[in-house]
This record gives structure tokens, sequence and C-alpha cells, in this order.
């Protein structure tokens, strides 16, 4: 009768997943025409110099301004976009606007003393395509803009398949010229040896490790040990996940040079941004 009761239960499942499944299909149409339609919009937040408190990079974080749902975060949209192959076309359209902005911050008079670069999130599919490769170069021609002011964030689990694409695909980037960084380092499956074979050149701690810090007594120690090791392998470390000063004091008293979070500014749109660069020097900005 457990198999009577097992099918009861698969029935009773089932509008559910024909539901779940229906929206779904919905989210993939309309992420499509999102692409094609102007929906998508990059948010830009600042990474900070820890001793000086100037900008020293800006991630670009993809939104999906939905016509009735409203912004609708990444969240909620990347994963389904890599499941169905919409990742690659989303993904040049971050790379394209996120340089094309650059540019623009760079040829602003008003904006052009901050002397910042560029970083994207590049999904584990982009690697797998053969022409990532040449789509970063003529995105960086187009623009006119030297291939080390782009920084190209990669998640553990996109280099770590290590395939043999991956390697042609990271070592042709490397010849290129631009910035690689391990993001939300800390969080899958670290290994000292490929963090000393990829020729990336720093890591990204994620914000996982920081916001123990003043709960957890052992934190402290923990966290000097992550930068010592990140320092031993010859990469720079990124820190995320900055909420307090305290945070941003702490982690410049252990010798860290860089960080990014919400005590220094949320993400920005390119207006408010745009504004800020204008008038300000440090973050946090004064109101
Ligand atoms: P990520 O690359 O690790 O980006 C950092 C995330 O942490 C962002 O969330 C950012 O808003 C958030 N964050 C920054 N500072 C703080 C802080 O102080 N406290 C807290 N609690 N959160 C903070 P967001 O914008 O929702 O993006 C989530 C993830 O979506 C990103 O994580 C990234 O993996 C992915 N993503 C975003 N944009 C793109 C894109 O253009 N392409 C791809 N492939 N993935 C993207
Ligand atoms: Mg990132
Ligand atoms: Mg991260
Ligand atoms: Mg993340």
């Amino acid at each position: 009768e457990s198999k009577a009761e097992g099918r009861g239960r698969l029935k009773s499942f089932q509008p559910a997943m024909l539901h779940a499944r229906q929206l779904r299909n919905q989210l993939v149409n309309e992420l499509k025409e999102a692409i094609a339609g102007n929906q998508l919009v990059l948010f830009y937040q600042p990474i900070v110099r820890l001793d000086t408190r100037e900008i020293e990079g800006v991630e670009a974080l993809v939104r999906w301004n939905h016509p009735t749902r409203g912004m609708v975060m990444p969240d909620e949209f990347i994963p389904i976009a890599e499941e169905t192959g919409l990742i690659s076309e989303l993904g040049g359209w971050v790379l394209c606007t996120a340089v094309e902005q650059l540019q623009r911050w760079r040829n602003d008079p008003l904006t052009a003393h901050h002397n910042f670069n560029m970083r994207i999130n590049v999904s584990a599919a982009d690697l797998q395509r053969l022409e990532f490769v040449e789509d970063v170069r003529d995105a960086l021609s187009t623009a006119k803009l030297d291939p080390t002011l782009l920084v190209l964030e990669l998640t553990e689990s996109a280099v770590i398949q290590g395939n043999d694409l991956d390697r042609y695909t990271l070592s042709s980037l490397e010849r290129l010229g631009v910035g690689m960084e391990i993001d939300d380092f800390g969080t899958g499956y670290s290994s000292i040896d490929y963090l000393r074979r990829l020729p990336v050149h720093a890591v990204k701690v994620d914000r996982s490790l920081l916001s123990a810090l003043g709960s957890d007594p052992a934190q402290p120690a923990l966290l000097a040990a992550v930068l010592q090791l990140i320092r031993a392998c010859g990469l720079g470390a990124v820190w995320e996940g900055i909420e307090t000063e305290d945070q941003a004091r702490y982690l410049l008293g252990i010798g860290c040079t860089s960080g990014q979070g919400y005590y220094f500014s949320r993400p920005l749109s390119e207006e408010v941004l745009t504004e800020q660069l204008r008038h300000h020097k440090t973050w946090p900005v004064a109101d």
C-alpha cells in the first residue's frame, strides 16, 4: 500500500509541478525578450582602497527591470539563464555595456581623475565558449580600453571544472592581459593547488567569512590565516560584504588593501554613481 500512497502523493504534487514548469517557461520567454528589449540594467558597486578610501574598481551587477514585477535580482534569473543557454547572450550584453560605461567614465573630464577598473562576473558557460576570448578582445578594442582595466570575476565552481576548454580560455585571456579573480572564495572547493595553478591575480573572499567577525571568537585568527594563505600563493585579496566601519578598520589592521560592501556603497545605478564620482573623492560619500 506504500506504492498506492506514493502514487497518491505524486498525483497531488502534479498541479504544483505543472504550475512551476509553466512559470519557468514563461520566465525563460520573458528573459529572452528582456535581453533583446533593453530590460536589463547594470548597477555598479565600488571597490575601495581600505587605506585611502578611494575607488579602485567597480563591480557590474546585472538587474532585470521587469515591466510588471519590478527590479528582479540576478539570483532569480542567472541560474535559469545558465540552464537554458541564454547566459551567453546575457553575458555578451553585460560585457559590452560594462566596458562602454567604463570608457564613458574615463572620457568624462568630471570623472576621469578616478583611476578605477571594471569587474564583471563571468559564468562557467562563458569559459566553455570558444568565441568568448574574441568577444572580450572586441569589446575592449571597440571601447579603446587597455585590457588591464577589465577584471573577470570567476566563481570557484566555474574554474574548478578544469577541462581543456576552460584551460584554453583561461590561458588565452591571460595572454590578452585582462585581470582575473576568483569570486566567492571560501565557499566552494578552495584548494591551495588550484590557487597556485590558475592564471588569476586575486581572490575575492566571500562575505560569509567576514559576517562571523565579532560573534565568533575564532574568526579573527581565521581571517588572518586566510589572508596569509592568499598572499603565500602570490595573490591579492578583495574583501566582500564590509558592512561596518569596524570591519573596514579591522581588515586594514591585518593588512588587507581592498574591500567592497554596503558600508562603502550599495550597488548604484549609472546615474547615481556618476554623480558621486563627480563630487566625491572617498567612500562612503558624505551626504
Ligand atoms: P557576487 O558576484 O558575489 O556579487 C556580490 C553580491 O553581494 C551582489 O549581490 C551584491 O549586491 C552583494 N553585496 C555587496 N556588498 C554586500 C554587503 O555588504 N552585504 C551583503 N549582504 N551583500 C552585499 P547581487 O547583485 O544580488 O548579485 C548576486 C550574484 O549574482 C553575484 O554574486 C553574481 O554571482 C551573480 N551576478 C550578478 N551579476 C551578474 C552578471 O552580470 N553575470 C553573471 N554571470 N552573474 C552575475
Ligand atoms: Mg562577483
Ligand atoms: Mg562574490
Ligand atoms: Mg556570489
